[in-house]
């Protein structure tokens, strides 16, 4: 059911980003009968779609050729010496990306949502200024400008370093390649260029990589990384890189250095919330940076609301498009919604990828008080005639009481495909006893999933010891 307009101002609802989450809501409100205005100072489609995930995914795709054409032989093909032209492939993403970008624009235009092409500051709780001064008046505003690449503290010659920004758009492919940090963007694009054949060192500062994932899988991934040739320096940081002629040289914290063609760092994003007028109106951001919003992402200050990155809760895409999607309906669609944060399923498109579901294993012996735990590691089959010294690992976490499975863990190929399915089951409360129940799809590597029989450790929690972060009965 639509809401009337209220036209004592010049739109309903003025979005502020036109990515994942400004561009779904501003559709859904618009579809809803409210006149809608969006503006975007950059391109429209956001980090996802112009400079994070689909791009991203392009060069993951176009990594993995090397390993297939070596592959390949096992199976009986010759494969002529293959030769990659990376200027190539960049032209041909960016061409993509226009496509989608034009596809993003007509969708909103079909919905009849007004795009500015201009940064929009709040001038106060009902007005926007856009950059050549013009004001529009509007009922309500969304705040949906995203993140952006933290590059850190000041360290010397920290402007030599670059971002995954313009790692998208590097004139060619760097032979050697130093990553700073072990998150998500770092070890994915450590893959990428060590797939396309780049010399790639990571230097994480923390004990492992990916830290906040199940340890197994970590470790499993770190190994996985090292039999490819990457470097993994764990316990260092950058402390300053230096320019050599056409080189750089980055020098770590125990004293040695690295010579390379760039220097990334991925060390973090930051909400987009600078410079554009929360102070003017007194919205407050949460102790971890972003925008503070309810559970129907309304900020502070009433008709004023936020979601994706810029509010710092999941940062992810999908995520991102559900708020923006839940904020529409609440707001325009007469139907209060919360957008979901729990057991969001999510990929890192590392080499090999990773799925994952829910619980940790350290998490989870934190919360239950009985707990199973089955993992697996295989060759895959694939790998039996092509030679590649890979495996495959995958951990099922299951409450020892209720039998419900809490975490899923897969390093392997395709796992990002598995995990979506497996989300199914597990936001759907499935216990191991159901997993069980499924039939196995021979031959596969998910079937394991359904053929974990013995388990590899079971903890129970003793009698009157507390539950870590549970208040004393
Ligand atoms: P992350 O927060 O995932 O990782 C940041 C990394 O940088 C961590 O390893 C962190 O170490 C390290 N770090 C932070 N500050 C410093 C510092 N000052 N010096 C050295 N190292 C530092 O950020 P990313 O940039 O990788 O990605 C941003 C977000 O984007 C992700 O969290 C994710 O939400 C999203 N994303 C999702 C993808 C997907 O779904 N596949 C792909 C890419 C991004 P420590 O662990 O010790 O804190």
């Amino acid at each position: 059911m639509a809401q009337s307009s209220n036209s004592q101002y010049d739109v309903d609802l003025f979005v502020i980003g036109a990515g994942s989450g400004g561009v779904r809501a501003a559709r859904i409100a618009a579809s809803y009968g409210a006149r809608v205005m969006i503006a975007e100072e950059f391109r429209v489609g956001g980090t996802c779609v112009i400079r994070g995930c689909v791009p991203k995914k392009l060069l993951v795709y176009a990594s993995r050729f090397s390993h297939d054409f070596e592959d390949a032989a096992g199976f009986g093909w010759t494969v002529p010496e293959a030769t990659f032209s990376w200027p190539a492939l960049i032209a041909n993403k960016d061409r993509e990306i226009d496509r989608l970008e034009a596809a993003y624009v007509a969708t909103l235009d079909r919905w009849k949502v007004k795009i500015v092409r201009s940064r929009a500051m709040i001038e106060d709780a009902h007005t926007i200024r856009l950059a050549n001064g013009d004001k529009v008046t509007t009922d309500k505003i969304l705040i949906a400008t995203g993140g952006w690449p933290h590059m850190g503290p000041h360290i010397p010659g920290l402007e030599h370093a670059i971002s995954s920004n313009e790692a998208l758009h590097l004139p060619e492919l760097p032979k050697r390649i130093v990553i700073q940090g072990g998150g998500y963007i770092a070890v994915e694009f450590a893959c990428i260029f060590a797939g396309m054949g780049s010399e790639v060192t990571l230097v994480y500062r923390g004990e492992n990589i990916l830290r906040g994932f199940d340890d197994d899988i970590r470790e499993h991934l770190r190994n996985e990384m090292q039999a490819r040739g990457i470097k993994v320096l764990c316990g260092h940081t950058v402390t300053a890189i230096e320019r050599s002629g056409d080189q750089y040289v980055t020098r770590l914290s125990d004293g040695q250095s690295i010579a390379s063609d760039k220097v990334l760092f991925a060390i973090g994003r930051r909400p987009n919330c600078m410079g554009i007028g929360m102070e003017k109106v007194g919205i407050r951001c949460h102790e971890h940076g972003g925008i503070e919003v309810d559970e129907y992402s309304r900020t502070t200050v009433p008709n004023i609301y936020a979601v994706g990155d810029v509010t710092n809760r999941v940062n992810l895409t999908p995520v991102a498009i559900r708020e923006g999607h839940a904020f529409a309906d609440t707001v325009y669609g007469g139907k209060p919604t919360k957008a979901d944060h729990v057991d969001v399923p999510t990929a890192v498109f590392s080499e090999p990828e990773l799925g994952v579901i829910g619980l940790t294993e350290a998490q989870a012996r934190a919360q239950l008080d009985k707990l199973d735990v089955y993992k697996t590691t295989f060759r895959p089959m694939k790998a039996t005639l092509s030679g590649r010294a890979t495996r495959v690992f995958m951990k099922l976490l299951v409450d020892g009481v209720t039998g419900r499975v809490v975490g899923c863990h897969i390093a392997g190929p395709d796992a990002g495909e598995l995990i979506q399915l497996i989300g199914i089951a597990v936001k759907m409360g499935a216990t191991k006893a159901d997993f069980d129940a499924t039939m196995a799809v021979h031959p596969t590597m998910a079937e394991e999933l359904v053929t974990m029989r013995d388990k590899a450790a079971s903890y129970s929690r003793q009698a009157g010891e507390k539950a870590p972060g549970k208040a004393a009965e």
